[in-house]
């Protein structure tokens, strides 16, 4: 069977070797055993479900959360010569009888289809005819309470088990703790499954943890790094995306805002005019971003903490998919838990739910804690052991984040400040003892007379309440109290008081960012590329897209184009050896690739 595998992908896509678990992945498929599989995002999930109809010569569905998905699924596919459809509101009439007059033919090999549509009379009808009997349910994390983005309509998939006992159901997800793993698995009612799970770790991802000092000139330098590639800036707010936006356009840098406030047609427009590349900036709202399958996001830079992990690798999982080295900046500061615990607070949700929310938001929290390498914390929270002692692609392994300094003496005169206060006031009040602040509540209480009272005198106090902000966010002081939250203690303050641990803290004044290092696999995926010939050949690749009316990823991608701009290819037979062309790719484009490359 492996062979078969193979071939087929090596004919139709063009690859010469299967990723880890795509071959246990598509067996599962041919087999037609229930599966639940669970791969980082760029994983290779897609071709797991799409080699099986294609290798037994059925029709399979996938359901799929979003039409954009569907489409960019559909584009990809038939430009590979694989026969597929999707069937979504968004057809006209004409469209939607073509499509089905396609499936009548018995040709199509997958039907993609929203949630929604399953389980109608029509969707019967057609399982019948076609003799459907392999469902796949992309994105299956939705069918979950537990996951971080749970769809109502996700849970009539539940039904589908119980109307088609033969039927056999293949689950994938890219982010799924063991919790949201067994609700998958039980709501969709999978009958002794295959579980495949993925190792979570993206090496080819860097990532930086980043205290915010000046929001716009630290987005602002990320941007530069990557002039003339895609990068994704992710905000918290509406308002915040368009400010980002105005000030790097103002500064020469195109970018568009994307938020849910925009009309239905303009966030249509600017997505298309990203995957196009038309655009290479967009900074936007966690609205954007499911439908895009632009592999080559060489940057995702988040100006604020999103609430938990789970965001964070789904978002950040959006750059590098062609699995080239690609870097993930987090602009962080403690004010943004406290934002999100504002809202967690106010929520009318069940108490289950928030209970959920709030561990999720803690977990997330001290992610963004400095000392402890990236790529092992992400790794551990979804379970799996990480093996390197330095992965040499994280703020922490490269050093960079040595900006921090230590703050073990500021920390311990605001802890002391919280013990003499008697654990009883909020931030306001602890800053102005500190400060040495003459008010009539200071005079009142008698807090001018403590020990404390103007020990940071000449510390600004925007300056103090940051460093209360991020002594909260180390859990080296608790918050706690609805309508006035109250400063106390926690079970970690005591070393600290007693000088037994350091604290380190951002530095007060904005430094000079440290140089940035390049990592090996960036160097090594460079090596031999001619930088010229990759440049013209993007540029041809753009204007073919434009031709066929398709996203140029769906021509090609960058691997693809790197790979052409290092061993410069010269006959069809060379360039069928490229990474990424298939048999179909190299007749409706070998040609004019390989006379750009003799050029
Ligand atoms: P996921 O859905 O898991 O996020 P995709 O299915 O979109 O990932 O695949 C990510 C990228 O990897 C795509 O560009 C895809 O073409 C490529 N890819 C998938 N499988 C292989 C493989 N065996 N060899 C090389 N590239 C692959
Ligand atoms: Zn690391």
């Amino acid at each position: 069977m492996t062979k078969a595998i193979l071939e087929v992908v090596k004919r139709y896509w063009g690859y010469d070797a299967l990723r880890p678990l795509q071959e246990e992945a598509i067996v599962a498929g041919i087999q037609r055993r229930d599966s639940l599989v669970v791969l980082p995002t760029g994983g290779g999930k897609s071709l797991c479900y799409q080699v099986p109809p294609l290798l037994e010569k059925r029709t399979d569905v996938v359901i799929s959360p979003l039409i954009s998905l569907m489409k960019d699924q559909v584009d990809g596919l038939i430009a590979n010569g694989i026969p597929a459809v999707a069937l979504h509101s968004g057809l006209s009439v004409q469209e939607r009888r073509q499509a089905e007059d396609f499936l009548q033919s018995g040709q199509c090999r997958l039907l993609f289809l929203a949630p929604e549509r399953v389980l109608t009379p029509w969707f019967f009808g057609q399982v019948e005819r076609q003799q459907i009997s392999t469902f796949v349910v992309d994105e299956a994390h939705c069918v979950s309470h537990w996951g971080h983005d749970f769809r109502p309509h996700y849970r009539q998939l539940a039904e589908l088990k119980r109307h088609f006992p033969q039927s056999s159901i293949h689950a994938f997800t890219a982010t799924a703790t063991e919790r949201v793993r067994v609700d998958i698995a039980r709501q969709l009612g999978l009958e002794d499954p295959t579980v495949l799970v993925g190792r979570f770790d993206r090496p080819n991802l860097v990532y930086r943890i980043v205290p915010r000092q000046t929001l716009k000139s630290q987005v602002e330098r990320v941007v530069r790094r990557h002039e003339g590639e895609a990068v994704i800036v992710y905000c918290i707010t509406r308002n915040e995306t368009e400010k980002l936006a105005e000030h790097l356009s103002a500064r020469g840098i195109e970018a568009l805002a994307y938020h849910a406030g925009l009309s239905a047609g303009e966030r249509r427009r600017r997505q298309d005019a990203f995957t196009r590349e038309e655009t290479n900036v967009i900074v936007a709202t966690v609205a954007f971003g499911m439908g895009i399958d632009r592999s080559d996001v060489r940057a995702v830079i988040h100006a604020g903490m999103p609430q938990s992990i789970e965001h964070y690798q789904q978002e950040t999982g959006r750059a590098g998919r062609d699995g080239l080295e690609a870097e993930c900046v987090l602009f962080h500061s403690p004010a943004d838990s406290l934002r999100w615990q504002g809202l967690l607070d106010k929520s009318v949700e069940s108490p289950e739910w928030r209970k959920a929310a709030q561990t999720l938001l803690d977990h997330m929290r001290r992610f963004c804690a400095p000392g402890r390498c990236r790529h092992r914390v992400l790794s551990e929270y979804f379970q799996q052991p990480y093996p390197k002692a330095n992965c040499g692609a994280c703020d922490v392994c490269l050093g960079e984040s040595e900006g921090l300094e230590d703050g073990t003496v500021p920390a311990q005169m605001v802890l002391s400040c919280v013990a003499r206060v008697g654990q009883r006031f909020g931030m306001g009040h602890v800053v102005d003892v500190l400060r040495g602040a003459e008010t009539d509540r200071i005079r009142s209480l008698g807090h001018d007379r403590l020990s404390t009272y103007g020990l940071m005198s000449d510390t600004p106090k925007k300056a103090l309440t940051h460093i209360v902000f991020q002594l909260i966010e180390q859990d080296l002081l608790a918050r706690t109290g609805d309508q006035y939250p109250t400063l106390q203690l926690t079970e970690d303050s005591l070393p600290v008081l007693r000088g037994e641990k350091p604290v380190l803290l951002a530095p007060t004044k904005a430094k000079r960012q440290k140089a940035v290092r390049t990592t090996r696999q960036e160097a090594e995926s460079w090596d031999g590329v001619d930088r010229s010939l990759f440049d013209r050949l993007r540029a041809l690749r753009r204007s073919v897209a434009v031709e066929r009316g398709v996203p140029p990823y769906v021509v090609f991608n960058d691997a693809s184009l790197r790979d052409m701009a290092r061993v410069k290819p010269a006959t069809p037979e060379q360039f069928l050896r490229v990474h990424g062309v298939g048999e179909k790719k190299l007749s409706d484009y070998g040609e004019r690739f390989l006379a750009e490359i003799a050029k």
